[in-house]
């Protein structure tokens, strides 16, 4: 991470957890942070628990610091859309962050980097700040078009009027989240300069500069401090390692 950036190390909790569980869960999260005096602390802490459970964790951790995003949104404010949920109605419940554009979303559900640019812009417009990932397959970077696909993927899917305030990119290398295979700190470093300069091409050297990148892909609490040493890895969005407090916050403890 560079000067300026302040880490971010964001939980994807998926498709995981009954109401007792994410309050469970939310509240040993915000007690390791207590416990470590928040004020002086290198990086902001957030959960995005699925949508069932984003208000009973929101009382959880309400006071304690810790941060609440959902998973997706829809692009619309309202409307004929039955089962989404979007972007003002996450507000409403006190999310100030929504993942968009996960590689789980865009292959069970056939998002295209134009609908997570939508995505992502409606986030904006309703005062949140949007996660976008990007990632390639591995058939993808066998083929060596690993910095090809990131470019395009980053090009098409940031959305209008993006800065470090109301966005995040994520690079989730697909081969890598839920395997146990994680991008070496080179292999994630590469593309986070990648993207990066995509993100000055777009926005000029100082929103560029600004923007928080993270890396996700089966970080956990042993490779999380390499990867965070890059000086464009500045933070995480964790998956597997997200569902136990304990192993979040040795994750987190990499910004160290
Ligand atoms: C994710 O799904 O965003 C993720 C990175 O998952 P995992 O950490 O389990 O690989």
């Amino acid at each position: 991470m560079a000067k300026g950036r302040r880490y971010l190390i964001a939980g994807n909790w998926k498709m995981n957890g009954f109401k007792k569980d994410g309050k469970e869960l939310a509240k040993a999260v915000a007690k390791h942070l207590k416990a470590a005096g928040k004020d002086d602390l290198p990086f902001d802490l957030l959960v995005c628990p699925p949508f069932t459970l984003i208000r009973g964790v929101g009382k959880a951790i309400k006071g304690s610091g810790v941060k609440l995003g959902a998973q997706d949104c829809h692009a619309a404010e309202k409307g004929a859309h039955t089962g989404d949920i979007s972007a003002p109605m996450l507000k409403d419940l006190g999310c100030e962050f929504v993942i968009v554009g996960h590689s789980e979303r865009r292959t069970n559900h056939g998002e295209k980097d134009a609908d997570v640019k939508a995505k992502a812009e409606a986030a904006i417009a309703a005062g949140l700040t949007a996660i976008v990932c990007v990632g390639e397959t591995l058939e993808q970077r066998d083929k060596r078009q690993t910095l090809a696909v990131n470019r395009r993927q980053v090009k098409g899917s940031l959305p209008k009027g993006a800065n470090a305030r109301n966005t995040v990119v994520a690079y989730e290398p697909v081969w890598a989240i839920g395997t146990g295979r994680t991008a070496t700190p080179e292999q994630a470093q590469e593309v986070h300069a990648l993207i990066r300069a995509e993100l000055v091409k777009a926005l000029g050297e100082k929103a560029g500069q600004a923007v928080r990148i993270l890396y996700g892909g089966s970080m956990n609490p042993k490779n999380a401090k390499e990867l965070m040493a890059q000086p464009d890895v500045d933070g995480g969005l964790i998956g597997g390692a997200s569902l136990k407090a304990d192993d979040f916050w040795a994750v987190a403890q990499g910004c160290l």
